[in-house]
């Protein structure tokens, strides 16, 4: 194994067992049954004993036409996870840095070290907000071949304002790629800002909105430079049949999923209310979940009473500049429920 590799600690969510699940911020609801059967259908025809389509055409085509952008600023693989590494892969690499702005989603840091570059970790305001001057100045600084935002961010739920992002790309002298899992969360995107003649990837999931984690799918829409790139560095065949015509299909879904959406919203929205009426400090969230930190407990002892009332959410309270912070996905109204009356009960508990 490389010695480089030794240090890295992996990245795993804990999963003990658990009446309601609000730690990995997926989806509550299953997708639409239509998708599920068309699904099946289309699967039966399936030439197994043929590679797919290497090129994913009709998926590409598919979400560009859903984006209003042309197909060949689009690039798919299996969950963005791949697409990251994809670009990781392409763009930084062995001698080269990358930027990450931290707290942050620690796959950007990992896969970066994974494929060998080098990570410069910039700091947000305590807020966890980010100063777009300090921002630009660490650009300068470390001269990065890929700068990182995510936004809506996770695990924070802060979105990027579009100030930072334009300062962001005037300074950048690589990528700038903005992982975008939670975008149909927030009332932003940087989505609209792809161009041909600007350095700007923008990442997506079917994972989270489009209720598909099974399936593993991801995207980004990029300029048709980087999407070349992307194909350079792609295992051949990467994306198999089943999962591009999942893909295909959930896009002929778009009003069921607009409709979880704000579902979801309005969950996040009960949820921060219910927050806001108990001893915790809440960051704004403008994603599928909510960051929020016990102010006269400890976040772990929070975390295992929530556990012991069957409510698992994601314990963040050991992360570097997030103590005590605990982590709660958008469920479903009764699961939101749930959540909020432990979460009484557990500060009762445990405030000394
Ligand atoms: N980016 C962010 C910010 C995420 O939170 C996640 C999921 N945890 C991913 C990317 C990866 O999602 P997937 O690989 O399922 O598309």
């Amino acid at each position: 194994m490389r010695d480089d590799l030794r240090a890295l600690e992996g990245y795993h969510s804990v999963q003990v067992a658990a009446d309601v699940r609000l730690n990995t911020n997926e989806s509550p609801f299953p997708p639409p049954a239509g998708w599920r059967e068309e699904l099946a259908t289309a699967l039966h025809d399936v030439a197994w004993h043929r590679y797919p389509d290497r090129q994913a055409t009709a998926l590409r085509a598919a979400i560009a036409a859903w984006h209003g952008v042309p197909g060949e600023r689009v690039f798919a693989a299996n969950g963005s996870n791949e697409v990251l590494q994809s670009l990781l892969l392409a763009y930084a690499g062995l001698g080269r840095r990358v930027l990450t702005f931290e707290p942050s989603y620690q796959m950007h840091a990992q896969i970066a070290r994974v494929t060998g570059a080098a990570v410069v970790a910039g700091e947000r305001r305590a807020d966890f907000t980010l100063d777009p001057a300090d921002a630009v100045a660490l650009v300068g600084e470390a001269r990065p071949a890929i700068t990182f935002l995510c936004s809506p961010n996770n695990p924070t739920g802060i979105v990027e304002p579009p100030e930072t992002v334009n300062a962001l790309l005037d300074a950048v002298p690589g990528l700038l790629v903005i992982d975008e899992a939670y975008a149909q969360f927030a009332g932003w995107s940087a989505l609209d800002l792809v161009a041909d003649d600007r350095p700007l990837v923008v990442v997506r999931t079917f994972s989270k909105t489009w209720s598909m984690a099974a399936a593993r799918l991801g995207y980004c829409v990029a300029p048709a430079w980087a999407v070349e790139a992307l194909e350079l560095v792609a295992l051949p065949y990467h994306l198999d049949a089943a999962t591009q015509i999942a893909g295909r299909l959930a896009l002929d879904h778009v009003d069921a999923m607009d409709a979880r959406v704000g579902q979801i919203v309005a969950g996040r929205e009960r949820i921060a209310a219910g927050l806001a009426a108990v001893d915790v400090d809440v960051v704004p969230s403008g994603a599928n979940f909510v960051l929020f930190r016990p102010r006269r407990a400890g976040g772990r002892a929070v975390w295992q009473a929530l556990v012991d009332r069957g409510v698992l959410v994601r314990d963040c309270s050991s992360w570097p500049r997030l103590d005590d912070c605990l982590r709660v996905t958008v469920g479903t109204p009764e699961e939101n429920e749930r959540f909020l009356a432990a979460l009484g009960e557990a500060l009762a508990e445990v405030t000394s």
